[in-house]
């Protein structure tokens, strides 16, 4: 239903049909949208007539009719994508109105003894929206402010109110006129006065919105691909701006960002669609449990009986819907009216409570729970915080709208967060407020401050969803955006914070803090633990690391890993205190000189395996022989190659004219991996003597040690019979001059594509393969990771490849590659053990392929290792 109806669509229906009282409308489907698009923006003939038909319908329904001037009906136009994209697409409230109708409906009201300032109210914001989303009336600046806005404002200012509410019906109808004034002057058009063009306009408009800058951004960082349309519901008006039995609000029934079971939100007495979220009024708590101050005013004591309809209501649809309900709804005249309900956005620590406790609740069961949670969400939880015991100079507090951690430069503008986030810089995105144009700025930044909006402002409800650290509503702080920079009364002194300063932000605690406060790792909490117990109940996957140190190690196996599925040696001879050696070996021009240099790197590899042995005992560690070409090692710049040339104790010329033999002109399809110790065997060698000889100190120390011995970039399995001959020698001559003996296995990357195509030939001469699919991704693509930038944006823009395939498996062209080295492997060698150890190893789509692959296992960088098993366990979840 939502393909069709959109998210906000299907949930009226759905409301409907449980008998929840819901204004009455109608829906038309993604499918015209994707029409109209594919038609020049033209509609389906057929709309027309059943438009017409639909909203005689609904005026039979409320028993007023559209377009008509003494009983006007008046609608709502709502976009609705099938997945919600809050505040992303335009809204038209209060349409059907012009100034005949007005006045009908000011009469209309006052014969019921009501006051027709309402319809004045009604009027001058359909002008405004109709004005802004159909006929385009926006600020053409960054610095100018809304025009109808900055109308409004000289209105209230010259009649000394500070309220829209305060503003009396002749106020209001010298608004619509000079709002109709402006859109005229500014846009060269009339106020439509036809309801139907009206109707027709924001329609276009609605589907228009689809393609939006902010719609286009936000479905781009979401991955929702841009077929998919969004649908229009047209709906009866239900006012909630009629005066102080009125009111609109938005509530979620469990806590978004904590996920305790509280329900919460935030209301305005007479007020009309998004005035909460767009921060016009200060909202109100909707309960007394949520009052953060005692002067507040809860819509509990305020209308005591629409309160305990809106309990019943929320507690049937989260029963119905067995999920979080982020809701949003109207009362008129002391009747509830549903206007909304979808599944809440959350943090990834709400997320993994609500799962939790809605299994002890019974209303779902762990297999539900495992599968509901977002693996990439679960990122977040494993972001640092900021560091408790650290010293702080807290400014200011705010509302904690979205938790964790920042820490960075401020910036006042969207584009300037960008800016600065493209030069490598971390930015805090200090605003008066967000709306839907900063979007890609709040992506960029590490966190976000605003002085205005509650719980449920755009600021902390995007912040959330992106899983960013928010403090939102810090009154305290004036926002100059002229002067660039923000400034508090701290203590009875004022502080300026200028463009470029550095603030800390604590999202879970509202803190605003002076400085840069150092960051810790994160607490894990129990609801997490038992998430992960689940998960690890369910998947048949093991996870392991890609991991160099023995600190990575460590908090790879803090985070659950089971094993190394890819221990680089490389980066260990970049140390400091390596790199001579290296160098050394590297530009010897004879084998005895290069043997000296080795015997020097011999001793240093081994402490390094000893390491990383001890941080995973009883655990496999796969160790990866040395990979990249050598020139990597060697300096290039002038001043560089002196200081070698010296240690070395040869001329210059000597080191450059060694560095220039050893240039490549595609170094990555070079001599590299294998190739290396095809010519100079004595590298490996020394690796593999490194490796046992650590294996066999661990060993004595009483460390269980498994250690996996793997060859990189073999394409022929005469090289691997080579290689796996060479290591077995070294390996077994440093066990028996240890008198020593230690299982260990020896195995290859497949990471070429003939190496998938002779996958049978390889597996006689391996123990395990490793899917190294970065490299096979270049290689079966033709595709240089490092020089893909350039272009690789634009493919994935224009859909040529869904997502970066560096990013997630091409399933359909490198996929079928890997099945093959899969299926051959096993045919030769049924119980092969299969692993992947590209940087796809942590990426869910990823892992679920491996898994139906039928991999042993999957490994990836520490921080992912949660995120994997929790992909794991949903893939073999639904195999079931
Ligand atoms: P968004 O997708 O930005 O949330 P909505 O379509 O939900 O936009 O509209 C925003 C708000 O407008 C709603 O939360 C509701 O308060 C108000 N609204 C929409 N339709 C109606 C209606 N028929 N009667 C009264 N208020 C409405
Ligand atoms: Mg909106
Ligand atoms: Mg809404």
């Amino acid at each position: 239903m939502k393909n069709l109806l959109g998210g906000k669509g299907a949930g009226l229906a759905e409301m409907n049909r449980l008998g929840i009282p819901v204004p009455p409308g109608f829906t038309i489907t993604t499918e015209v949208c994707t029409y109209y698009y594919e038609h020049g923006q033209s509609y389906p003939p057929e709309l027309d007539a059943q438009l017409r038909e639909a909203v005689a319908h609904v005026e039979k329904l409320v028993g007023s009719k559209f377009g008509d001037a003494s009983d006007p009906l008046l609608v709502s136009v709502r976009s609705g994508a099938r997945v919600s994209m809050p505040g992303m697409m335009d809204t038209v409230l209060n349409l059907g109105l012009n100034d005949t109708i007005v006045e009908g409906l000011a009469q209309k009201i006052k014969a019921a003894s009501g006051s027709p300032r309402f319809a004045w109210d009604s009027y001058r914001r359909f002008v405004q929206m109709y004005g802004d989303v159909v006929l385009g009336l926006k600020p053409e600046s960054k610095t100018e402010a809304d025009p109808f806005e900055a109308l409004l404002e000289k209105k209230k200012e010259a009649r000394g109110v500070h309220l829209d509410t305060e503003l009396d019906e002749k106020a209001l109808r010298e608004l619509v006129a000079e709002f109709k004034a402006e859109i005229k002057k500014r846009k060269g058009r009339d106020f439509p006065d036809d309801p139907w063009e009206q109707l027709r306009g924001a329609i276009g408009a609605v589907f228009g919105s689809w393609e939006n800058h902010r719609a286009v951004t936000y479905r781009q960082m979401y991955n929702i691909p841009s077929s998919w349309g969004t649908a229009v519901s047209v709906q009866a008006m239900v006012f909630g701006n009629q005066g102080d039995d009125c009111a609109t609000g938005v509530a979620f029934t469990r806590d978004p960002s904590t996920g305790e079971r509280r329900f919460f939100g935030e209301y305005l007495v007479n007020a009309q669609g998004e005035d909460v979220v767009a921060g016009i009024r200060t909202p109100q708590p909707i309960n007394n449990a949520s009052k953060r101050q005692p002067d507040e005013k809860s819509l509990e004591e305020l209308m005591p009986a629409a309160y305990a309809d809106l309990v019943r209501t929320y507690e049937r649809l989260e029963k119905h819907y067995r999920d979080m309900q982020d809701i949003e709804f109207t009362i008129a005249k002391g009747k509830l009216w549903m206007l909304q309900t979808r599944t809440g956005k959350r943090t990834a620590k709400a997320m993994v409570r609500i799962a939790v406790e809605m299994v002890k609740e019974g209303m779902i069961d762990a297999d539900e729970a495992v599968l509901r949670a977002d693996a990439g969400k679960l990122d977040e939880l494993l972001h640092p915080m900021l560091d408790p015991s650290a010293p702080k100079k807290i400014i200011a507090r705010g509302l904690p709208a979205s938790p964790g951690a920042a820490v960075g430069k401020v910036v006042f503008h969207a584009d300037e967060a960008v800016a600065e986030a493209q030069k490598g810089e971390r930015v805090v995105l200090v605003r008066v407020e967000t709306s839907p144009e900063d979007i890609h700025g709040m992506t960029a930044a590490q966190g976000i401050l605003t002085a205005r909006g509650g719980m449920t402002s755009h600021a902390a409800v995007v912040a959330r969803g992106m899983g960013k650290c928010c403090v939102a509503g810090v009154s305290a702080i004036n926002v100059d955006y002229g002067k660039a920079q923000m400034s508090v009364n701290v203590d009875g002194k004022v502080v300026v914070v200028k463009r470029g300063d550095v603030l800390s932000l604590d999202g879970g605690k509202g803190e605003v803090i002076l400085g840069a406060v150092p960051m810790s790792a994160p607490a894990l909490d129990e609801d997490y633990a038992q998430l992960m117990k689940w998960v690890d109940e369910r998947r048949r996957l093991k996870v392991r690391t890609n991991a160099d140190t023995p600190t990575d190690a460590q908090t790879a196996r803090n985070y659950g890993a089971e094993g190394i599925g890819l221990c680089r040696t490389e980066h260990m001879f970049f140390a400091e205190d390596k790199i001579l050696a290296v160098r050394q070996m590297i530009l010897a021009d004879s084998v005895g000189e290069r043997r000296r240099a080795l015997d020097k790197i011999l001793p240093m590899q081994q402490k390094d395996f000893v390491g990383i042995f001890k941080a995973m005992d009883g655990l496999p560690v796969t160790i990866r022989l040395l990979d990249p070409p050598l020139h990597e090692f060697l300096p290039t710049e002038d001043a560089q190659i002196a200081v070698v040339a010296e240690e070395l104790g040869v001329k210059p010329d000597v080191v450059r004219a060694r560095v220039a033999a050893l240039h490549e002109s595609n170094p990555m399809l070079g001599h590299r991996g294998c190739r290396l110790a095809i010519t100079n065997p004595e590298i490996y060698e020394t690796q593999v003597r490194a490796i046992i000889q650590a294996a066999v100190e661990v060993k004595r120390a009483g460390v269980d040690v498994q250690p996996e011995i793997m060859i990189p970039i073999i394409g022929h399995e005469r090289e691997l019979a080579i290689m796996r001959a060479l290591v077995i020698k070294a390996a077994d001559a440093a066990l028996a001059d240890a008198r020593e003996k230690i299982a260990y296995t020896v195995g290859t990357m497949i990471e070429l594509p003939r190496a998938c195509m002779v996958a049978d030939k390889l597996a006689a001469e391996a123990d395990f393969f490793s899917f190294g699919t970065n490299d096979l991704t270049q290689t079966t693509l033709g595709v240089s990771r490092d020089d893909a930038a350039r272009f690789l944006g634009d493919y994935v823009k224009r859909g040529i490849y869904p997502v970066d395939p560096f990013v997630a498996i091409d399933q359909e062209g490198l996929g079928a590659l890997m099945r093959i080295g899969v299926d051959k492997g096993r045919s030769a060698k049924p119980k092969l053990k299969i692993g992947i150890c590209g940087e796809h190893g942590g990426e869910p789509s990823s892992v679920a392929f491996c898994h139906s692959l039928g991999f042993d296992y999957v490994s990836c960088s520490p921080f992912r290792v949660p995120i994997a098993r929790l992909a794991a366990a949903q893939a073999a979840l639904k195999d079931r």
